[in-house]
């Protein structure tokens, strides 16, 4: 096979990355937007040792679960990979992807079918829009996939109504001036519909721009310069400016009053958010005698959530600005019964004495480390509630806390990022 060559193609399957799978001679060739059943005339564009990568020329058989994107640069922008397929066959392929990765890996759980949304767009509360300019032109949109080029959008059917307006604001006013000394715009909005923008970049030359937006928008409570010379590709940088109002915002999850540091993490799709926090609360099976820590705790959201179900909750994270928002977030629900330390998650639990019935964990992409794990078991607790957004670090941290006697029963999947190839997932795991 080689680069170039058109072939004539039946698409076997689609990957959870929305990859049309299709064999040539025995050969597997990726072809990005292609779905299940369908008959295309491709061209191969990239050949690898084990497998090639094709691009759609024609579509010969259509299949019935395809839909007309929302977004007319879905197809272009690296950001969704599945809008061109009708949303409950979305939600099957990521279904299956858990079920066939635990299958896999051997273990024996039951894996619910994935929670999705009503209305399944515009939903998220957090953007980051990158800058370039080119020829003094200005553009600002999402990267291509796997490029630091930029398609430059005007809008995007998955972030809020109130984001999409900011921003359309932001990029009609942005000077090439301006644009020069920034990378990256972050926006983001809560649920009453208020916005913060945090401009990301090595210089400020933005103070006219911000006295335009506080102008237009009585909803905009929070504008940053956050400067960021790095050469590589970390958006934030460490020190920053406050232009306008205060450097956090309020959000809000199951009626917690949440306030929330630009640097912070926050589930970025409210309205799941709560659907995979009640899962969690759920499955943890909480009375008012469970002694709970709560590892990679943020801003301390499921930690205010849990409080008034248990005994006692022990957050645990490392951002210090996270730390002190859950902190103010503990007295703002009026929670008497948590605490909130600034740690690493598996120092923290290598050292921690104290009885524990339950342990939820919410890390980062990569997962938990065997240590991590082994102090964790160390502790016995009950019940391990484990919310992750890698269901491929998901299966190999089940397969350890497996063997050291933590069954996993069950495993529900929770859409938080709807034509989108992220996955979050919710498991329980019992002693
Ligand atoms: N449970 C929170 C946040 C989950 S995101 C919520 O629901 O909002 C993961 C969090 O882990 C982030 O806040 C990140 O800052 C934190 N983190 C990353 N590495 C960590 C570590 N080694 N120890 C403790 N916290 C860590």
């Amino acid at each position: 096979m080689r680069k170039n060559e058109i072939y004539e193609v039946l698409c076997l399957n689609v990957t959870n990355q929305g990859y049309g799978v299709v064999r040539i001679d025995g050969q597997v060739v990726f072809v990005p937007g292609l779905l299940k059943e369908e008959k295309a005339r491709i061209k191969i564009v990239k050949v690898l040792k084990k497998y090639a990568f094709g691009k759609i020329e024609e579509l010969q058989i259509v299949s019935k679960d395809r839909v007309e994107p929302k977004c007319p640069k879905a197809s272009q922008c690296g950001g969704c990979c599945f809008q061109h397929l009708a949303y409950t066959k979305q939600l099957d392929i990521k279904t299956e992807y858990v079920r066939q990765l635990f299958i896999r890996n051997h273990l024996d759980c039951t894996i619910k079918d994935t929670l999705g949304m009503q209305d399944p767009f515009y939903y998220r509360n957090k953007a980051q829009f990158p800058i370039q300019v080119i020829n003094d032109t200005v553009y600002m949109g999402f990267y291509r996939p796997h490029s630091n080029s930029i398609v430059d959008c005007d809008s995007c059917v998955i972030q809020s109504k109130e984001i999409n307006e900011v921003y359309q604001f932001i990029k009609a006013n942005m000077n090439v001036k301006s644009a020069k000394t920034l990378r990256h715009v972050l926006i983001r909005s809560n649920v009453q519909g208020q916005v913060q923008i945090v401009f990301i970049g090595k210089e400020n030359h933005v103070d006219a721009l911000v006295k335009k937006i506080t102008e237009s928008f009585k909803n905009v409570v929070s504008i940053l310069f956050n400067k960021n010379d790095r050469e590589d590709n970390v958006i934030l940088g460490d020190s920053y400016r406050v232009l306008y109002g205060l450097e956090s915002m309020h959000q809000t999850c199951m009626s917690q009053k949440i306030q929330l540091h630009f640097k912070s993490f926050f589930q970025v799709n409210s309205k799941q958010m709560e659907v995979l926090y009640l899962q969690a609360i759920h499955l943890a099976n909480l009375s008012k005698e469970d002694r709970v820590i709560d590892l990679y705790s943020g801003v301390g959201t499921i930690g205010c959530v849990i409080a008034p179900y248990v005994k006692k909750v022990t957050g645990v994270e490392i951002v210090p600005e996270a730390v002190e928002n859950a902190k103010k977030n503990a007295q703002l629900n009026q929670l008497s019964n948590i605490d909130f330390v600034c740690e690493d998650a598996s120092i923290f639990v290598q050292k921690y004495k104290e009885e524990t019935d339950v342990v939820f964990v919410d890390p980062p992409r990569k997962g938990l480390s065997e240590a991590g794990i082994c102090h964790i078991t160390g502790l016995h607790p009950k019940r391990v509630v484990y919310i992750s957004c890698n269901p491929n670090t998901l299966v190999r941290d089940v397969k350890l806390f497996e063997e050291t006697g933590y069954h996993c029963k069950v495993v529900q999947p929770v859409d938080m990022f709807c034509h989108t190839n992220g996955l979050e997932c919710v498991c329980l795991l019992e002693k």
